[in-house]
Order: structure tokens, then C-alpha cells, then sequence
């Protein structure tokens, strides 16, 4: 039978699958979600055998069930192959009392390679599917690493364009360099002054254009979302989860049922909501560990029940997860509002119109699964000099953070059960503050210097996504404020 895709907004929006990942965003503004979530109907055991191929299969087919098994085993071995640089895709350290899910192997070394090196042959296979002739135009708002992994990711795929909107003081050196050198003639790269809620918001409004969309049909165009709200990149992000149990599970460091927890560092809510839905299909998950940074909207909204993005903006050493509007969180309030779309609506729209809600108390209990905690600036620092110090692991901020507030929670509770800590991005990414972190006097090395010099003390070779952009010639230089955003789409599809 196939799986169905509803809106959180609006009960009547019911599509398929390939619908879902078309449109990105449903009307009016809310996110498909699966109208139920699927059991896994594999053992744990039997997945432990296979490879990270297999397994996102096994999880692909219960989410997209109307792709065939030929679409979705295709779409598979084009996203996970050579471009990542270790067969595992997904490879797992211990370090001091934690196991590190690295995530950062893909062609962009963020965790975002992994659902963007799939999303865009999901895409041209649901196009097909529904017989889609306008040419798709990806349109996304990064704070830094979807970025870059979408357009890697769309680069040179026939039938698409994107274009990407950043905050030009918003990300990191590196992240900037890689996306200012992408090639392919169907990519365009904006810095917008603003930061990313407003870029995001920017995009929003587009998609909700109907205007625009009509002037865009007109031309053969169509929008699309790359950004964590679609479908497409939510179902592939489970599969690492339930990748990590089974990799546990096979080398013995767990007994089979045996419970985990998951740490992720967190922005938009949609790598942690992965996790949250791997729980319900029956992974031996129990608390989802949420970490903030010092944008703690969300350890305050799980502290108290109410979600409140009326406070400053705080630019951080982990870039990718400043971010005060989690988009993804909207999801889970939809679950734990009974998948009532008519109440989670009006929540999501006081967030727009007062810039906060509160959800009542029995909604609140539905959230027991989930530990929120934040680390601060210092502490991060602190984090990765530890770690390196005690065990010569080096470690990126975003999983630091992580990695801090795994510390906070043994604290607060004393759980010692097997803990998997999301490792988001490469340290290399992030060279500048890493090094900072380890050694001050490193911040007065330039940028490839330290990059030379992380590889130097972490005894790992410089990874080729950063190889590659040391030289590369800067392809884009356009700047332009928010409220032109929609000026700049029309102007590139002319
Ligand atoms: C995007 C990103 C995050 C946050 O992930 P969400 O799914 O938005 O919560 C964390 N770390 C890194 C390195 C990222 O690129």
C-alpha cells in the first residue's frame, strides 16, 4: 500500500511521495509529513549484515513507496558512491566514552552530503514519475553547509537550476570559498545582507508567491526545496541512524534491543527529527539529545513549552546551526499536537505574527523522549582542547557543542547506555576556530596555513573538498539585500 504525505497545515493536502519531494513546501505554508510512520520490517540483526547501500534501501522503500525498487536502488548508487572517500559512507569513532557518527565523508565534508547527494535523483525520478516538463529551480537559503551540498548535488543535473541565497557575514571563511567557486551554468550563488532567518524567510515567500509561480510556468519553470523542510532529504537522514544501531550491533558493542541514546547538534530540527522518526519505526533509541548552541531556542523551548524567537541573534563558532526559526521542529509539533493541522496552524502562525507560542501541557508530556541543552562559546572551545588533548580525536564546533552537552546530560542524569554523537562536519571546515580552540596562537595563521597545520596535528590528510578550492577562481560575486531577493530569481531565468 503507499504511504501518503499530509501537510501539518491542512488536513485535505494529501500527496504521494514523489508529489512531496516535487513541491518542497505544501500550500499555505506547512510540511508533508508520512500520515503514519513505517515499522522497520527488516531485523536489526539481518541490517547489521548489510551495507549503507542496503540498509537506505530497506528505509527508502517504506517512505517512498510509490518509486519502484529499480528507481530507488538507482537513485542509491549515484548518491552513495565514490564521491564519498570511505566505503562505510558513514564511519563510527570511539572517543572517550562516546561513539562519533562521522557524517562529514561526502564531496562538501558536512553531514548534509548526506541527503543532498540523493535528493536531486529523487527529484528528476519524481518529476518523471508525474510528468513534470517545466525545468525544476531549487531555491535555497543556507547557513553555510546546504549550500554548498545542494549545489554540488544539482550541479550540471540536466532539467534543474538552483540558486542559492546566503548570509554574507553569516558563514565561515571556507563555506564561503566553496560556494563562490561552484561551477556549472545552472548554478547561481547570492550573499544577501541579512542573516539566515531572513534569507530563509526570503525563500519562503517565494515559494508562497503564486504570482510568481504563475510568470514562472509560463517560462517552463518550476521552484523546488532543497532546503531540510523537504521530504526527500528528512527519509534519507534516518537511514544513518539506523545504520550507526546496527554497526553497534554487528561489532558487539551492543546486545540486540538494547538501547541507545542520540546526540545531535541542532539548527533547522531536521537531522534530530531523522533520528526522532528512526525511534518510531522501532529503533532501540531512547532519548534524542538536542544541542543547541548559544541560540538555545530550543533547549528553552523544551525547558519551558514555549518556543520564542523574539531575542538577539547570536553569531557563533558553529555557523550552521545559528538559527532561530527551526523549521522542522514544526513537524514534531504537529505529532505532538494529536496530527491536528488546524491547531498546529495556529501555533506556527502566532510564530509568525507574535514571533512565539506555547504548547499546553499535555503536548508538552508527549515530548519526554527529548533532552535539550546548550553550550556556550567557551565551552565549545574547551570541548575540542579536551578531547584532542585526552585523545588526539579532533573534532568540528557543531559536534562539539554536541559533545559538551552530552557531558551536561551524563551530569544531570548519570545514564551511562551506548551514546551516539551526530559528527556533523569536518574540522577542516571549520580550521579557523578548531585551531583556535587547540592553540591561540594559531588565529594568526591564514586560513590554508591552518588548514595545513590541523592536518598536520590530527594526523588525517586534507580532505579533496578543500584541496580543491585552495586555487579555484571565485565565480560568484553578486550581493544584494533581502527584499531583491525575487528580483535576482527573475533576472537568472531570463
Ligand atoms: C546543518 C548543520 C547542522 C544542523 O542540522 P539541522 O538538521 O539543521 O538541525 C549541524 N551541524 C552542521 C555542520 C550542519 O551543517
Amino acid at each position: 500500500m503507499e504511504l501518503q504525505y499530509v501537510s501539518t497545515r491542512d488536513a485535505s493536502e494529501v500527496v504521494s511521495a514523489s508529489q512531496a519531494i516535487l513541491k518542497g513546501l505544501a500550500n499555505g505554508g506547512g510540511l508533508f509529513v508520512p500520515t503514519s510512520i513505517p515499522k522497520l520490517d527488516v531485523s536489526l540483526q539481518d541490517l547489521s549484515k548489510m551495507s549503507y547501500q542496503e540498509v537506505a534501501y530497506e528505509i527508502l522503500k517504506l517512505y517512498l513507496s510509490d518509486f519502484t525498487e529499480e528507481e530507488l536502488k538507482t537513485c542509491i548508487a549515484r548518491a552513495y558512491d565514490d564521491k564519498f572517500d570511505t566505503e562505510e559512507i558513514a564511519p563510527m569513532v570511539y572517543a572517550d566514552g562516546a561513539y562519533y557518527l562521522e557524517l562529514f565523508h561526502g564531496s562538501t565534508i558536512a553531514f548534509k552530503d548526506m541527503a543532498l547527494s540523493i535528493l536531486p535523483h529523487l527529484m528528476i525520478t519524481s518529476a518523471r514519475k508525474n510528468n513534470v516538463t517545466n525545468e525544476i529551480v531549487i531555491l535555497t537559503a543556507t547557513s553555510g553547509d546546504t549550500g554548498k551540498a545542494a549545489l554540488a548535488g544539482f550541479a550540471g543535473v540536466e532539467g534543474t537550476k538552483i540558486i542559492v541565497f546566503y548570509p554574507k557575514d553569516g558563514v565561515s571563511p571556507i563555506q564561503k570559498q566553496q560556494m563562490v567557486t561552484q561551477v556549472g551554468d545552472n548554478t547561481l550563488v547570492v550573499g544577501i545582507n541579512g542573516n539566515f532567518d531572513q534569507a530563509q524567510t526570503g525563500v519562503k515567500k517565494m515559494f508562497a508567491d503564486e504570482a510568481m509561480a504563475k510568470e514562472l510556468a509560463e517560462a517552463g519553470y518550476q521552484f523546488s526545496s532543497a532546503n531540510s523542510i523537504n521530504i526527500g532529504r528528512l527519509v534519507p537522514q534516518i537511514v544513518y541512524y539506523v545504520y550507526a544501531y546496527t554497526r553497534l550491533l554487528a561489532n558487539e558493542r551492543i546486545e540486540e534491543g538494547e538501547k541507545i541514546n542520540v546526540v545531535v547538534p541542532t539548527g533547522n530540527f531536521g537531522n534530530i527529527l531523522a533520528a526522532f522518526y528512526a525511534k518510531n519505526m522501532g529503533l532501540p533509541i531512547d532519548k534524542l539529545i538536542c544541542a543547541s548552541n548559544e541560540n538555545k531556542v530550543l533547549y528553552d523551548f523544551f525547558k519551558t513549552g514555549v518556543y520564542d524567537k523574539n531575542r538577539e541573534f547570536v553569531l557563533t563558532n558553529s555557523p550552521s546551526m545559528d538559527i532561530l526559526i527551526s523549521s522542522n521542529l514544526e513537524r514534531l509539533i504537529y505529532r505532538i499536537a494529536g496530527e491536528d493541522a488546524s491547531k498546529n496552524a495556529q501555533l506556527m502562525k502566532l510564530l509568525t505574527t507574535e514571533g512565539k507560542y506555547e504548547i499546553t501541557p499535555e503536548m508538552k508530556e508527549k515530548l519526554a523522549d527529548f533532552y535539550g541543552n546548550f553550550t556556550s562559546e567557551a565551552e565549545t572551545a574547551e570541548v575540542i582542547r579536551n578531547l584532542y588533548e585526552k585523545t588526539g580525536y579532533v573534532i568540528d564546533t557543531h559536534t562539539a557543542v554536541a559533545s559538551g552537552v552530552y557531558e551536561q546530560y551524563k551530569k544531570d542524569t548519570g545514564d551511562t547506555k551506548a551514546t551516539v554523537i551526530a559528527s556533523t562536519a569536518s574540522p577542516f571546515k571549520f580550521a579557523r576556530s578548531v585551531m583556535g580552540a587547540i592553540d591561540e596562537a594559531c588565529l594568526d595563521m591564514e586560513d590554508f596555513a591552518l588548514v595545513d597545520k590541523l592536518s598536520e596535528i590530527a594526523n588525517v590528510e586534507v580532505p579533496k573538498a578543500v584541496e580543491e578550492i585552495r586555487s579555484a577562481e571565485v565565480r560568484h560575486k553578486m550581493v544584494c539585500e533581502v527584499d531583491e531577493m525575487p528580483q535576482v530569481v527573475r533576472d537568472f531565468l531570463k
